[in-house]
């Protein structure tokens, strides 16, 4: 069976995505579409040349009717943050993007998964949904699985544990109003608060945990403002996310896609634990959290719907 990714935007997170993927070995085509063809053409051409030290995948880049039978199609393509603006402020820029990027998709016939990385990535999740009319587990939004390991990254060094022992989930908006479910947090099977109750390092008694949860959700912010754009960590994310629909993981990841009724939310598209399989988001989970942490999720909802509501109106 071919494994064929498709990626729109070439650009430093479709480039770095594609790179870590083809070193990863699963997909055995991957396929850029960018508006900027020279662009695309460069990106092809360099990881082409990597080509002697990797499993044998074809890259190229074409145009939408290569997605008619691409398992994955990932959408990397809009403009970025500036330094300073929020994810939402972007909105209504790569919305527009959006809307000409998802016609000639589905037009092509494609029977994957859409995959949304563009910010706001939620509301832009939402909206590529509108505008597809694909089942609501075929388009998701990589949502809050880069900032779950940035958080778990943190509390790797922060504990001294290797970041894959540790569970830790951020939910919500992948942006400002984001929730850590530190509820859910835990190292080796044990509770996290039990666990720095437990450990040598905890001295003053003093809760780190919202000033590294605050780190988190500064992490873009502090590297745009140093180097223009993030593309490493999301790349990697990716790579994860794809991989987990490619081989029918049944993967839990906090992906974004559509829910209704969650934690008593209305229709709104949010990151939760979700099991991914090649149908993307096969069902979302419900762990029990605590009541401030389910009142951050819902208002975090409003801020998306909030978003898109906006979007909506403006006749996209
Ligand atoms: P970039 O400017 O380097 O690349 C964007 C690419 O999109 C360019 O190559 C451009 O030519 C292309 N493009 C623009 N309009 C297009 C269209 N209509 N059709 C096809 N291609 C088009 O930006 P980047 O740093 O790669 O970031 C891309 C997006 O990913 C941004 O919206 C950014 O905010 C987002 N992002 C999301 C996450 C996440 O966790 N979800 C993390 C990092 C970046």
């Amino acid at each position: 069976m071919l494994q064929k990714v498709v990626i729109i935007g070439a650009g430093s997170v479709g480039a770095t995505f594609a790179y870590a993927l083809m070193q990863g070995g699963q997909a055995r085509e991957i396929v850029f579409i960018d508006s900027n063809m020279e662009r695309a053409k460069g990106e092809v051409m360099d990881l082409q040349h990597g080509l002697a030290f990797t499993r044998p995948v074809s890259i190229r880049y074409g145009d939408y009717p290569e997605c008619a039978n691409a398992d994955v199609v990932v959408v990397t393509a809009g403009a970025k943050q500036k330094p300073g603006e929020s994810r939402l402020a972007l909105a209504g820029r790569n919305a527009e993007i959006l809307k000409g990027i998802v016609p000639p998709v589905t037009g092509s016939g494609f029977g994957g998964v859409l995959l949304i990385v563009s910010n706001p990535v939620d509301v832009l999740t939402h909206i590529a949904w509108k505008i597809s009319g694909l089942p609501a587990g075929r388009v998701i939004g990589s949502g809050t699985v880069l900032d779950s390991a940035r958080l778990r990254s943190l509390l790797s060094e922060h504990c001294g544990v290797d970041a894959r022992n540790i569970h830790a989930m951020i939910i919500g908006e992948h942006g400002d109003s984001e929730v850590a479910a530190w509820s859910l947090v835990s190292i080796g099977g044990v509770p996290i608060r039990e666990y720095c109750r437990a450990c040598s390092l905890y001295t003053d008694g003093k809760d780190h945990f919202q000033a590294l949860f605050e780190e988190v959700k500064h992490a873009a912010y502090e590297i745009i403002i140093r180097k223009g754009a993030t593309f490493y960590a999301i790349g990697l994310a990716l790579v994860q996310i794809t991989d987990a629909i490619l081989r029918d993981e049944h993967r839990v990841l906090p992906v974004s896609s559509v829910v209704q009724g969650m934690y008593g939310m209305e229709e709104t598209t949010i990151s939760l634990p979700s099991v991914i399989g090649k149908n993307g988001v096969e069902r979302v989970l419900m762990p029990e959290l605590e009541v401030t942490e389910v009142e951050a999720l819902r208002k975090s909802a409003e801020t998306i719907n909030e978003s898109v509501k906006i979007i909506l109106k403006s006749d996209i």
